[in-house]
């Protein structure tokens, strides 16, 4: 700018003064006709550039630029510069694109870059392999035509991309992938997917197996427990410290046969993926049957009181439920000293529901809590044991609770007592007339 006036003083100064010069010479009109000349020759001189301008704007070379005069001429150089420095920002940047492009390439795993509109923008071979997209036809797609299995459907819509999902292709339903969403950016998404296959066909081996060796085991079981039961109950011939003896096989086998129902319950439950036939089921009865079979677990050493609101029912499977409820009131019971009080609630919790097991009984360190739900977890492995528990009731409830979307949470305080609660989603809440319930049971 600060040149640019220099050069504008250093033009019109000599113009000025040849028209001074003309004035007294040639008279006004002459030197005014001169200063006008001058004007009209400077704008020429200006369109001509500006004309270059246009024309070199239709196709912006680097090598084909007017170098210009002038005040053109830093124009025309401060324009080179700019387009100079872009030039080489996009360069850099599509090399560093490529670079991506061929790293992202080379994973085994299949990436898609999905932009704002889950429309997709790129994807490497892996990908195209896996979901069976084609790269040159399928940019710009929405993802959700080209993979349709209505698991990718509902994962992309509920927007929740913390837990990965698996699918079974299309074309070849031997196939398992395991497959995550990752938001990023301004809502833009990273597909992840990758063949887990063996994996998957380890774990189904591992099930099977599990579930066979239990399964073999049941009838032996059964047998020599029957036998057992048949010789403990003999009358005569049988001194009292050999039946003794029969009363201590007895148990372990009973103990046997409840391990090996557990396992064969875990790995039922494992296999089926989905909820087995989904009923409106009436909670409160249930709670009854529930309730039942505690005092008669307890055998009237515990005083255990149900509150149940009975407009609250829930949509689920009956048994596997009946299960759970059981597995935790049993846990409350074998977990309470003779006197204690165990308490059974069901009701609303927001829009949620809630099954609710509180007891007075022994309680848990809080380093011990996040791990009951593991197989064969146990705090305290003899009284587990002297219990007749077989470390797998917590698991069992776990399954279930999420084959319902529902979750456990459990709050304890040692010396105080326990409350075990299943919280299951909305979605599964069926609300019908109220009619107050409760049952009390005394000690
Ligand atoms: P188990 O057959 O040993 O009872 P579970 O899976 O049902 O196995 O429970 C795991 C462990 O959690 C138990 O061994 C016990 O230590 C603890 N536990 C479960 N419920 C209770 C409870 N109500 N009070 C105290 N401890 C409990």
């Amino acid at each position: 700018m600060h040149e640019f006036r220099w050069r504008l003083l250093w033009l019109s100064i000599p113009t000025l003064l040849l028209c001074l010069l003309l004035w007294p010479l040639a008279g006004l009109e002459y030197a005014l006709g001169a200063l006008a000349l001058a004007a009209i020759v400077y704008l020429l001189a200006h369109f001509y550039w500006l004309e270059k301008l246009a024309k070199w704007l239709k196709q912006p070379e680097l090598a084909t630029m007017p170098i210009g005069s002038g005040i053109w001429e830093d124009v025309f150089a401060a324009l080179y510069q700019e387009i100079r420095r872009q030039t080489s920002s996009q360069t850099q940047l599509s090399s560093a694109l490529e670079r991506f492009q061929h790293a992202a390439s080379a994973l085994p795993d299949g990436v898609v870059l999905l932009n704002t509109s889950d429309q997709i923008e790129w994807c490497n071979p892996p990908a195209e392999v896996q979901l069976g997209l084609r790269l040159a036809q399928d940019t710009g797609q929405p993802i959700g035509y080209l993979v349709r299995q209505t698991e990718f459907t509902s994962y992309l819509q509920a927007q929740d991309y913390t837990e990965s999902i698996k699918l079974n292709t299309l074309r070849n339903p031997d196939i398992t992938l395991e497959v995550q969403l990752i938001p990023f950016g301004d809502k833009q998404k990273l597909l992840l997917c990758r063949d887990i296959t063996p994996m998957e066909k380890l774990e189904t081996m591992r099930r099977d197996f599990i579930a066979n060796v239990s399964h073999e085991l049941r009838t032996p079981l059964t047998v020599v427990g029957g036998f057992l039961e048949t010789l403990e109950d003999m009358e005569s011939g049988i001194p009292e410290s050999t039946r003794q003896y029969f009363k201590l096989m007895l148990e372990q086998t009973v103990r046997m046969r409840h391990l090996v129902e557990d396992l064969l319950t875990l790995s039922q439950l494992e296999s089926s993926q989905n909820v087995p036939q989904e009923t409106e089921i009436e909670i409160p009865s249930l709670l009854n049957m529930v309730m039942t079979e505690g005092e008669s677990l307890s055998n009237g050493r515990h005083r255990l009181l149900l509150e149940a609101d009975s407009s609250i029912c829930l949509t689920g499977a009956t048994e596997e439920l009946h299960s759970a409820f059981g597995n935790l009131v049993s846990n409350a019971i074998r977990y309470t000293p003779e006197g204690g009080d165990i308490t059974l609630k069901w009701g609303l919790r927001g829009d949620s529901a809630e099954f609710c097991v509180t007891d007075t009984g022994l309680g848990i360190e809080p380093q011990h809590i996040s791990r009951l739900t593991e197989r064969f977890y146990r705090v305290d492995r003899s009284r587990s044991r002297a219990t007749g528990g077989t470390g797998l009731g917590l698991s069992i409830v776990k399954h279930i609770l999420t084959r319902h979307q529902a979750r456990l949470e459990i709050q304890s305080e040692v010396g105080k007592g326990s409350t075990f609660s299943a919280v299951f989603p909305a979605a599964r809440v069926v609300r019908k007339n109220p009619i107050p319930d409760r049952k009390e049971s005394a000690a």
